[in-house]
């Protein structure tokens, strides 16, 4: 399938993947990048490891988002959209984001039920 790549608009033919593979490529590495700086520097603030990495601070965001880092640069905490309580990864923290999902679905059960008795009547109808 072919599609164009996210970052550099390139076109390119992969079933699954929304970038090329040296964008891809260049990606992983920037990842790699920050995740080992952190890993060294545990205590650095966003501003410094988006400096030394050369990795923008909304990509670093995008990675804590995600939950892909297990340490998160000082000053690069995320808060919850809803209540602004610090979260540690997503947009909405966990009482908001459970709130939101707590609302159970009216089951069509009604509907069903009334089908079901048209059907029989129909079959009775056709045997007689
Ligand atoms: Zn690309
Ligand atoms: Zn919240």
């Amino acid at each position: 399938m072919l599609r164009n790549c996210t970052e550099c608009g390139k076109v390119f033919s992969h079933p699954s993947q929304r970038l090329c593979s040296p964008c891809f490529k260049a990606r992983t590495e920037d990842f790699t990048k920050v995740k080992e700086y952190l890993q060294e520097y545990p205590n650095a603030a966003l501003s410094a490891v988006s400096e030394e990495t050369d990795v923008s601070i909304e990509t670093i965001y995008e990675y804590i988002r995600q939950g892909r880092l297990t340490m998160i640069p000082k000053g690069a905490e995320l808060t919850c959209e809803v209540c602004g309580k610090p979260v540690s990864r997503g947009r909405v923290c966990s009482v908001c984001s459970g709130g939101l999902q707590a609302r159970p679905q009216p089951a069509p059960e009604t509907e069903r039920k009334s089908g079901a008795r048209v059907h029989t009547l129909d079959s009775l109808r056709k045997r007689y």
